[in-house]
């Protein structure tokens, strides 16, 4: 995602406007892989500040992850702020306080590193299908959202009277 500031360079210290969309594939998110299902859309305003130019916008998409119960795609709509600041990059020695600021060269400023920071950031901790996902059973792996099996059946009943009569029983021995 590349965003032109020559349109800005007249009109330093002014906001600009800027409306991007890019197309983007797959990414490793928390060891899983994701994918950009929508492409990404960021639009905000920039401003020229000597030679810092100032970025800011709102970024959104929709991004698509195994659901940590069943393992099928769950989709998430994404939107994050992101507001970043571009140094020019002179070529020079980097100063060690400016090492983590984003840098360009001539008039084009790669936005992917702070858009793609920001819209990971405002995923879930992990992806759902549903809010009622019933997930997989642990025994032999029956997606129990489209079938049922019978393993659950097959475990040791103990319902929760079972601690209840218990309970009685051990009363009566008294
Ligand atoms: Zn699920
Ligand atoms: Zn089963």
């Amino acid at each position: 995602m590349k965003l032109d500031i020559v349109r800005g360079i007249q009109s330093k210290g002014i906001d600009v406007p800027f409306d991007l969309t890019d197309i983007w594939g797959e990414d490793t998110w928390n060891g899983d892989t994701i994918r950009y299902v929508q492409p990404v859309h960021f639009s905000g305003n920039f401003m020229i500040n000597d030679e810092t130019v100032v970025v800011r916008g709102i970024a959104e998409t929709v991004i698509e992850g195994p659901c940590a119960r069943c393992l099928e795609p769950a989709r998430v709509n994404v939107s994050a702020e992101v507001a970043e600041a571009y140094v020019r990059d002179k070529g020079e020695e980097i100063d060690p306080f400016e090492e983590d600021q984003y840098r360009y060269k001539g008039h084009i400023l790669d936005l992917d590193d702070a858009v793609r920071t920001a819209l990971l950031l405002e995923l879930p901790t992990r992806f759902l299908c549903q809010e009622e996902c019933k997930g997989l059973c642990p025994v032999c792996g029956t997606n129990l959202n489209h079938n049922s099996c019978d393993c659950q059946k097959e475990l040791p009943r103990r319902s929760p009277f079972s601690a209840l009569a218990d309970l009685l029983n051990e009363d009566e021995e008294v």
